[in-house]
């Protein structure tokens, strides 16, 4: 069963507003996260589809200060580290100079961090934690186009067609080592381990593009507030609250959580206090403090 599921959905969101207020040179780290999420919902679904009969727990996008490991499988015989790569073209791993190499169609070879390193220091801080189960690793890949090409001998790194077999081999290898309860235990004790950290983007804030931008025009144009109503100035949509609430949002991703009536009007452009309240007070945001220390408390829907 899945003890963790996967969400990344809040980078994935940061991302999108930043670029959405001016931020273009995060489209290649978009289109990367987006690749990889692909990636582990592909492999996400194998393990739905093993059927296995055994007790086990699935625990995904596990994070700790230092660490971030795409899955960790839990059983009563073994733990499985598994490390996801959704990757197009070729691959090649140098174990001597510790490198990853892939290699496209179109002759570009790029370099990227080695994932036996990565997983090796996860399996590191997991035997610090736990001492009665044997911790492997697997280095799976997403992508069924990968050309899986030179890898270290005996190193598990296979296509995700091949994590079924995979399973079930290690599972006839492995002697049952805790009772049902115990690995129920272990499966809590990494959970509480688990912390989110907020992703964080290190953009220059008094660069954000401000405003209630219209959905209409592909170049951000941004809406004039008039009775009630934003309005593009360039081909007259409407908005009808969703591009409101979707500044709100940016301004949640981007900037602070927290937006007072002044900061609204701000980030907004709206002139008037009292519209700037009327407009605050139909978004629904709760809100703490009296008058002018009013701070609304931004949700993301
Ligand atoms: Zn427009």
């Amino acid at each position: 069963m899945i003890a963790l599921q996967r969400d990344q959905t809040v980078k994935e969101l940061m991302l999108q507003a930043a670029i959405r207020r001016g931020f273009q040179e995060y489209n290649d780290e978009l289109i990367r996260l987006q690749q990889g999420v692909l990636g582990e919902r592909y492999v996400d679904r194998s393990w739905h589809d093993m059927k296995l009969t055994e007790p086990y727990y699935l625990i995904h996008d596990f994070q700790t200060e230092a660490h971030q490991i795409d899955t960790i499988f839990l059983c009563q015989k073994f733990i499985l580290i598994v490390e996801i790569k959704n990757i197009a073209g070729r691959i090649d791993f140098d174990e001597t100079r510790h490198q990853f190499i892939r290699t496209l169609d179109n002759g570009t070879i790029n370099s990227f961090r080695n994932p036996l390193d990565q997983v090796r220091r996860h399996r590191r801080m997991l035997q610090g934690v736990v001492s009665d189960l044997p911790i492997l690793y697997a280095i799976v890949f997403a992508h069924p186009k990968t050309i899986i090409g030179h890898i270290p001998q005996g190193e598990p790194i296979f296509h995700c067609s091949g994590l079924e077999f995979r399973i079930r081999k290690l599972l006839t290898q492995y002697a049952t080592q805790l009772s049902s309860i115990e690995l129920h235990n272990l499966t809590a004790k990494l959970l509480q381990m688990h912390t989110i950290k907020k992703p964080q983007l290190h953009i220059d804030k008094t660069k954000i593009r401000t405003g209630v931008l219209c959905a209409q025009c592909q170049t951000g144009v941004k809406m004039l507030y008039h009775y009630g109503h934003f309005k593009c100035p360039k081909c007259h949509y409407k908005d009808t609250g969703i591009l409101l609430r979707q500044a709100m949002e940016d301004y949640c991703l981007l900037i602070d959580e927290w937006i007072t009536n002044e900061e609204f009007r701000k980030f907004v452009g709206v002139t008037s206090a009292d519209s700037a309240k009327r407009l605050l007070k139909k978004l629904g945001f709760p809100c703490i403090g009296e008058n002018k220390g009013r701070k609304y408390r931004i949700s993301i829907k």
